[in-house]
């Protein structure tokens, strides 16, 4: 079983499932032709994919582009349905930075298939993590700077006031139709910039305040 770690806290919770946005910055969603998307782009990765910083991941074999994807993770810290705006608030708990890795070959061809993209984003090591914030101790003020470097090169660097869905939008639209529960992660899309990686490669990611991330490609 894998768990949510807080900064300065010994308080550990088990993650239940992992919600990710797709296609939430305009610049990412363009550099991979796809359209601004008029409603968020779901889809769910497992928790038996996370490692935290520090860790390695794993280049799979089945694949020649593994991209990096920088994100803000929501901590959803109480059960949660049909929320509206102040009960979407309410119910996220902490803020971290992650990563969602993704073989970008695989997923092309899935959706040139119609397919879904499950494969191209579910496999070990493809989800990073590290330690929350909890709320109790951070003023989330949503334009954060975000950004990613490979080998000390910067490829993604934008603030999260570029979402096209905010936090309380996506928590809102996500339990009108699946409820969350304490321990769910919800991963926020990731700014433009997307790259390839490979074995040797070091990512080091920071949202502003929030927190830092490091891991080698294998
Ligand atoms: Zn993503």
């Amino acid at each position: 079983m894998k768990y949510i770690k807080f900064k300065d806290s010994e308080l550990e919770v088990p993650i239940g499932k992992m919600v990710c946005v797709g296609r939430n910055y305009a610049e990412h969603a363009k550099e991979l032709g796809n359209e601004v998307p008029e409603f968020p782009l779901i889809f769910l990765k497992p928790a038996s994919n996370v490692i935290y910083s520090g860790d390695n991941v794993n280049h799979p074999k089945h694949s020649n582009e593994l991209h990096h994807e920088v994100e803000l993770i929501l901590y959803i810290g109480e059960d949660i349905k049909d929320a509206d705006d102040k009960s979407a608030e309410k119910s996220i708990h902490g803020y971290s930075i992650g990563l969602d890795m993704t073989l970008r070959d695989l997923q092309f061809k899935l959706k040139e298939r119609g397919e879904p993209w499950t494969l191209a984003k579910c496999f070990d090591t493809s989800a990073v993590l590290t330690d929350f914030v909890q709320k109790n101790n951070y003023q989330f003020k949503g334009n954060e700077k975000i950004k990613l470097s490979v080998n000390g090169n910067v490829r993604q660097n934008s603030s999260l006031d570029k979402m096209i869905f905010s936090p309380v939008e996506i928590v809102k639209y996500i339990s009108a139709r699946m409820t969350l529960e304490k321990g769910d992660l919800i991963f926020t899309g990731t700014p433009g910039g997307v790259g390839k990686v490979i074995p040797g490669d070091r990512i080091e990611a920071e949202i502003e305040n929030i927190g830092k991330i490091s891991t080698q490609i294998k």
